[in-house]
């Protein structure tokens, strides 16, 4: 934030202030679970809680005004509004115009979260100190999330990678319109939420809400192997880059594209093709799609003045983000490979084509696919079918839906520590047999495989 009065902030909001409107705001918060520390009490409604309850209690924490939706009987300044969840996207919109910082954003239905850490590494390397690069702060992606990112910003900030996530149609739309980026991206359209939107259809309409929130002048960015034509009404005027793992689709050729990828068990290597020329990166991230990831940042970075020094050193750095297809190494003969944070479609062939790559004795741990309604069964299928052909040594399977991947009932468990019970002598037969094995567990955030792979790491 930047210092404002509670006159001030009234006026932004089109709010009525009740009280002192002297009075200095420095911070934003909405929680009274959290820290509130001198700062604006924003009273929001969710689906469990109405915070108004928490008003009085967030002036015992110390905050020294709120924003409510009525007045509420409270000895600090109020300012009121039609609506406290609006006020705050209006507030993050007014301080993102204030500072100003060059701005990207993506969203996506696998990779957001990879390729804005990577956005936000290569963009480090481009300012004088890695603080003036504001970028969300773990998956805080939604229409609370993204004003509570931007709130954050000051001065210091000359960038800002904001990753919007969308749970519906419009989500987006909203989001986008509050960040205004100079650069965005669609990273991939897959089943993934299908939940929410209906068809793949109803996903690509959601996401590509992220164009119609450009700035004006800014750039679309788009994956060749994931455009649709129904974007291009979201794109209008704005002028288009594109990437795309192979160079081309569709007789369309990539500004950015990858050449001679090798896949090495730590990581990959390839030569990045931009329009600025082409360079080799050495790209600490498993797997053809974190190649594809590391395109899209490249193309977000450079449209706001990353050269091709700052990107080669940027996506060298591996930011440590667990759960996606995170190594975790036991022994030079046992790797367990943590890709348990989400799962979608997508995601998950992704992570069989990382694992079938590995001379070694390769174990699938597999948890159900979550909100695919409908599409429930025949995903799971399509993903049975795509490990079948991948002939993997052994496929365990936990949850419900995931029984027809593994396709044996003494492979398909309820309970993790069963699955534990059973892995842990084979693993140990291999360390024996000083045969190399990896272990990549993976599923919907919901079915927490990270349990087995913390099991197991407790086990040697
Ligand atoms: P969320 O919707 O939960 O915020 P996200 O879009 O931020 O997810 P990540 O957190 O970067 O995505 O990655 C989630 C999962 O998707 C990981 O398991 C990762 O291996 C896989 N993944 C990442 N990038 C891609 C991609 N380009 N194509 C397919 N799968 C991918
Ligand atoms: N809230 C709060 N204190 C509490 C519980 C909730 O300030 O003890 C706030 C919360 O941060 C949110 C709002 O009340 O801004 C609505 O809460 P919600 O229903 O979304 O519940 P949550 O999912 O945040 O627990
Ligand atoms: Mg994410």
């Amino acid at each position: 934030m930047i210092k404002q009065t509670t006159q001030q902030i009234a006026q932004t909001l089109n709010g009525k202030l009740i009280g002192n409107g002297e009075i200095t705001i420095e911070s934003i918060s909405t929680d009274t679970r959290q820290a509130v520390l001198n700062g604006l009490f924003f009273a929001l409604k969710g689906e469990k809680f109405d915070a108004h309850d928490y008003a009085q209690q967030a002036v015992e924490q110390g905050c020294i005004a709120v924003v409510v939706e009525r007045e509420l009987n409270l000895s600090v300044p109020q300012i009121i509004v039609e609506d406290t969840r609006l006020a705050l996207g209006q507030l993050a919109k007014w301080l993102k115009a204030e500072i100003n910082p060059k701005t990207v954003a993506m969203t996506g239905s696998s990779g957001k979260t990879t390729v804005k850490e990577m956005t936000a590494k290569i963009l480090q390397k481009v300012t004088a100190c890695d603080d003036e690069v504001l970028y969300t702060f773990g998956n805080l992606n939604n229409d609370l999330g993204v004003p509570m990112t931007l709130l954050r910003l000051t001065p210091q900030h000359k960038f800002a990678v904001v990753e919007l996530g969308a749970n519906h149609i419009g989500e987006i739309a909203y989001t986008a319109e509050i960040t205004l980026p100079d650069a965005c991206l669609v990273n991939n359209v897959a089943a993934a939420h299908l939940e929410g939107f209906g068809s793949l259809s109803g996903v690509a309409q959601a996401k590509g809400e992220i164009y119609r929130g450009l700035k004006q002048g800014g750039k679309a960015i788009v994956n060749l192997a994931h455009y649709y034509p129904q974007w291009q009404k979201e794109i209008g005027e704005h002028e288009l880059q594109s990437f795309c793992y192979t160079g081309e689709d569709k007789d369309s050729y990539a500004d950015f594209w990858a050449e001679n990828v090798e896949l090495h068990l730590n990581g990959s290597r390839f030569t990045l093709h931009s329009p600025q020329g082409e360079v080799q990166i050495n790209l600490p991230y498993l797997g053809e799609h974190n190649v594809s990831n590391a395109l899209a940042a490249s193309a977000l970075a450079m449209e706001v003045g990353a050269d091709l020094d700052a990107i080669k050193m940027g996506l060298e750095q591996r930011s440590n983000v667990k759960g996606r297809l995170f190594p975790i190494e036991i022994n030079p003969h046992l790797l367990l490979i943590d890709d348990s944070y989400n799962a979608n479609v997508d995601s998950m062939k992704s992570a069989v084509s990382v694992l079938k790559n590995y001379p070694a004795f390769r174990i699938f741990a597999v948890g159900d696919m979550a909100e695919l309604g409908d599409e429930t069964t025949a995903c799971h299928q399509e993903v049975a079918d795509f490990v079948a052909k991948a002939e993997l040594d052994l496929v365990v399977s936990f949850g419900k839906e995931s029984a027809v991947i593994s396709n044996n009932a003494r492979h398909h468990f309820t309970d993790k520590n069963q699955m534990a019970d059973f892995l842990l002598p084979i693993i140990l037969q291999k360390i024996e047999e000083k045969q190399p094995l990896v272990l990549l567990a993976k599923g919907s955030r919901s079915q927490k495989m990270e349990e087995l792979i913390r099991s197991l790491c407790h086990s040697f």
